[in-house]
């Protein structure tokens, strides 16, 4: 915990036990004092709820909990939020679309992104309803574009329409397609201002952020779970455990957490490529999904500016970097639905790691939201698996975070 991570504010603490608080006294003046205010106070009290990991869920959770009266301190191992997964992925506000019937990713999204695009209207954060076109480009997959409508409406996906040829066309010019499935209500929106916002919503409700501190291990107690982050020891009422890649290997490390219920954690990366200049489309793109993915599909920013991907590349170690080479398999995929890219018109963009939980081949995850009541040790709540649409549905996972840890 350096000196400059440390919040402004003083951390509300209070004791697990019965016994009196050990008193903690004011804070001084510059942030050497309140650093070592800060570890004195961890190391003498007890916190109510940790949430480890400030990604958008973690922040998201941190809000919640600390709008529903709990006291929160949050731990990142990394130095700012949002380091990880959620500020790399396609910033897409995804409607609800694909997901099983009634699955956590299904009913998470649709209600995240409605609680998403309000929140974002009244707290000054940038989101844009551009919507999305599925696209055909054969008779096969024509006949595809049925099922998915019909799943999205099993969803509760509002308004989604067929279009002919012709209809989408005229939508989008440069588009090459048999016929298309509309979904109005997909969107981008600015991620990071999105976290900003969330943040200072948990930070206005009491909770407090705590940079470069790695929860390294822990242990299961008769009251909670007792954690261990940067030579700090504290004593928690609950922990959450929203450390994204690396939740599985966190549980593991809990001392008491049945290995059972820790499921094994594979990772995906997924690589962009970005379009110089304007994009093409005023509407984000997607070929009709593949087994096992969504296919090359085109996202915009709220900049103007297009990218490609993800692709699926199942790595080891942790590595954004771009492999130029994997623009080779994008242009054939890509030209199915735009003929207009020109030869050498991708550049390496960006990559994140998608947090599966299941290999490869293996049929599609859903999210993990595990309580004492799945796993059985009180006060500890674990999140695995939250990859897309994780950004659309962290304020309602938040919501079940909560639920959770009561
Ligand atoms: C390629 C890609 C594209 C995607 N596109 C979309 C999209 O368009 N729309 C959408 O809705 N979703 C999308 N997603 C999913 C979305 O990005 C994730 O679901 C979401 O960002 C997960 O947030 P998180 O807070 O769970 O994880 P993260 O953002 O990974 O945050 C976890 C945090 O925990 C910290 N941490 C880890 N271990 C520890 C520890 N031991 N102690 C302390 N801190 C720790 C990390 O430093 C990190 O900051 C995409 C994902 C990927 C990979």
């Amino acid at each position: 915990m350096r000196r400059r991570s440390v919040d402004r504010r003083r951390p509300r603490v209070r004791p697990l036990s019965d016994a009196a608080p050990t008193r903690v006294g004011g804070w001084g003046h510059d942030d050497l004092a309140r650093a070592s205010l800060l570890r004195e106070a961890c190391l003498m009290e007890s916190i109510d709820c940790v949430v480890v990991g400030a990604g958008v869920v973690g922040i998201a959770a941190a809000r919640a909990l600390a709008q529903a009266g709990r006291e929160v301190l949050v731990l990142e191992a990394a130095e700012a939020i949002g380091t990880g997964t959620s500020s790399r992925n396609s910033e897409v506000i995804h409607a609800g679309i694909y997901y099983p019937r009634d699955s956590l990713m299904a009913r998470l999204c649709v209600a995240g992104r409605r609680r998403l695009y309000a929140f974002c209207a009244t707290h000054g954060v940038e989101a844009r309803a551009c919507g999305k076109l599925i696209v055909a480009t054969d008779a096969a997959e024509a006949e595809r574009l049925a099922g998915i409508q019909a799943r999205a409406e099993a969803n509760g996906v509002e308004d989604m329409r067929m279009l002919t040829a012709a209809e989408a066309k005229a939508m989008e010019p440069a588009l090459a397609c048999v016929a298309a499935l509309h979904s109005p209500r997909t969107g981008i929106v600015d991620s990071h201002g999105y976290m900003l916002a969330l943040r200072a919503e948990a930070e206005a409700a009491g909770a407090t952020f705590v940079f470069h501190s790695r929860v390294e291990h822990g242990q299961a107690t008769d009251q909670g779970v007792t954690i261990e982050a940067a030579g700090v020891t504290l004593g928690c009422r609950t922990v959450v455990n929203a450390a994204g890649l690396h939740a599985p290997a966190l549980a593991r490390h809990i001392a008491g957490m049945p290995g059972a219920r820790v499921p094994q954690e594979y990772w995906a990366k997924g690589s962009y490529f970005s379009l110089p200049g304007r994009a093409p489309f005023s509407r984000l793109i997607y070929p009709v999904p593949v087994p096992g993915g969504l296919g090359v599909h085109l996202t915009i920013d709220l900049g103007g500016q297009a990218r490609f991907g993800p692709d699926v590349e199942w790595v080891d170690t942790i590595d954004y970097d771009v492999d130029p080479a994997r623009a080779d398999r994008f242009y054939a995929a890509i030209r199915r639905y735009w003929p207009g890219l020109a030869d050498g018109a991708l550049q390496p963009g960006y990559a994140g790691i998608r947090p599966k939980i299941v290999p490869p081949g293996a049929p599609a995850q859903d999210f993990v939201i595990q309580g004492p009541a799945e796993h059985g040790v009180k006060g500890l709540v674990n999140l695995f698996g939250i990859e897309s649409p994780g950004l659309t549905a962290a304020i309602a996972i938040a919501d079940l975070v909560v639920e959770a840890a009561r």
